[in-house]
């Protein structure tokens, strides 16, 4: 059991953290295994978020750890910078067998930010390939999250993650969210309310002209501010107004890629095909960092076709980009996903997991259920400030029962691992109602 004291916490400035409350009270992960974590006082916790939405086959899948040992002793490095080692080119070949048709290029990064990032470049590149470089307008939408970098942050649509850090991107627009609780308030699935908000994009466009225009941004399902479900036919007419003004529709599929939704990804859960596909996390099941774009062959094509040859195509790229150990993780970890039928389990458990989301209901503080796939967001109370202190009592409370959740703002957010089974999703469900009886 590994102790850790105060003095020793105080190096590590923590990401997203309240530093001052944690170094006071900490919570030290030191093995995981499975569905579970364990802690250093030896709590053992259930981990119904994935880690951090991303440990789509639970904790130290045997076949993954396998691979990256492997690949650690055979090829520590290479960069990707004009040299090339086999498992990146291997991996981005398995990837676009499983991705949407049409989406053959996938263009490595070392996490979500990172991918959002290279996808606004890659608009911005394409259009200007094309002699239409004055297509610089970024559209993103209110409650959307991209990561942290100057792009990804600037579409995305969380002013408190802005504030210290002024304009940004001034030429980043964004549309309304699809978060309707008077009309769609327990939807299961998709919400039947809301198809309309999507024409928001086309006044938009009279706005600002649709020739300034070079892309709009979306997670289908937007994660981080609280798993909001698209409204039925709301994505179709991003898509075709996206399509109609030349503008490129880039989905970042970083939380919803690689079954989250119980399929590759959302595009296949929705149908619709976006022009880029911003995806990290699951790709190597959380093991090894790696991020990506999976690109629409007309981008690409259009990009090297430009470009005299001899010269580099899109100027762009990290040292990191494709590093072997994330490559051998990320083909391990599609080979457990579709070996051992991850996605065909989160589609056959997807009723199980809303029933016991739905089951809260009559819990008089919640005043929204909603799922999808392996998602599901449980908000609470009228007000945002106190919803906000219920979700995370609530977090507290599951985690001393060995449960952990994740409150944001107001909403206890879920996504847990896609082997979960039935037994554990009671386990996660009673727990959480436990806790809301204490509110
Ligand atoms: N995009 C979405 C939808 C995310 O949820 C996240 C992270 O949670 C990111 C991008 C950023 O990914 P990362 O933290 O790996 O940079």
């Amino acid at each position: 059991m590994q102790q850790l004291n105060a003095n020793s916490l105080e190096a590590f400035w923590m990401p997203f953290t309240a530093n001052r409350d944690f170094k006071q009270k900490p919570q030290i992960v030191t093995g995981a295994s499975g569905m579970y974590y364990q802690m250093n006082n030896g709590h053992r916790v259930l981990d119904a978020i994935a880690g951090l939405w991303c440990v789509n086959a639970g904790h130290g899948h045997p076949k993954i750890v396998e691979a990256i040992q492997k690949q650690a002793a055979q090829l520590d490095f290479a960069s990707s910078f004009g040299l090339g080692h086999p498992l990146a080119f291997e991996y981005a070949s398995r990837l676009t067998s499983v991705a949407p048709e049409g989406l053959d290029h996938v263009f490595f990064t070392n996490s979500g930010s990172e991918a959002t990032d290279t996808a606004l470049k890659l608009a911005l590149a394409y259009h200007y390939a094309r002699g239409e470089g004055q297509r610089q307008r970024i559209i993103g939408r209110q409650r959307g999250y991209h990561g942290v970098g100057f792009g990804g942050l600037s579409a995305a649509g969380m002013g408190a993650h802005k504030k210290q850090f002024g304009m940004l991107l001034p030429g980043a627009a964004h549309m309304p969210h699809t978060h309707d609780l008077a009309r769609n308030a327990f939807s299961r699935g998709q919400p039947s309310h809301g198809a309309e908000i999507a024409d928001t994009l086309e006044q938009m466009l009279q706005t600002y002209d649709p020739s300034t225009v070079a892309a709009v941004i979306v997670e289908p399902v937007a994660g981080s501010t609280g798993v909001l479900v698209p409204p039925l036919g709301y994505l179709e007419r991003l898509r075709e107004i996206c399509t109609r003004y030349g503008i490129l529709l880039i989905f970042d599929e970083v939380v919803t890629g690689f079954g989250r939704l119980g399929r590759p990804f959302a595009a296949d859960r929705f149908a619709i095909t976006p022009d880029l596909i911003a995806i990290a996390k699951g790709m190597t099941n959380g093991a090894v960092p790696m991020g990506g774009v999976i690109s629409s062959n007309e981008i690409c094509q259009k990009l090297m076709e430009t470009a005299p040859q001899g010269t580099v195509e899109f100027s762009h790229g990290y040292t990191y980009s494709g590093h072997p150990l994330a490559s051998a993780a990320a083909i391990a970890a599609l080979d457990v996903y579709v070996n051992e039928g991850l996605f065909e389990h989160a589609t056959l458990i997807e009723p199980v997991w809303e029933e016991h989301a739905h089951a809260l209901k009559a819990v008089p503080a919640v005043v929204d259920i909603r799922n999808i796939g392996l998602l599901a967001g449980i908000e609470l109370g009228e007000e945002v400030a106190s919803g906000k202190a219920m979700a995370k009592k609530v977090y507290d409370f599951c985690f001393e029962r060995g449960v952990l959740v994740r409150p944001v703002a107001n909403t206890i957010v879920l996504s847990p691992p896609l082997v979960i089974s039935e037994a554990e999703i009671a386990t996660v469900f009673s727990a959480i109602a436990a806790g809301l009886k204490t509110l």
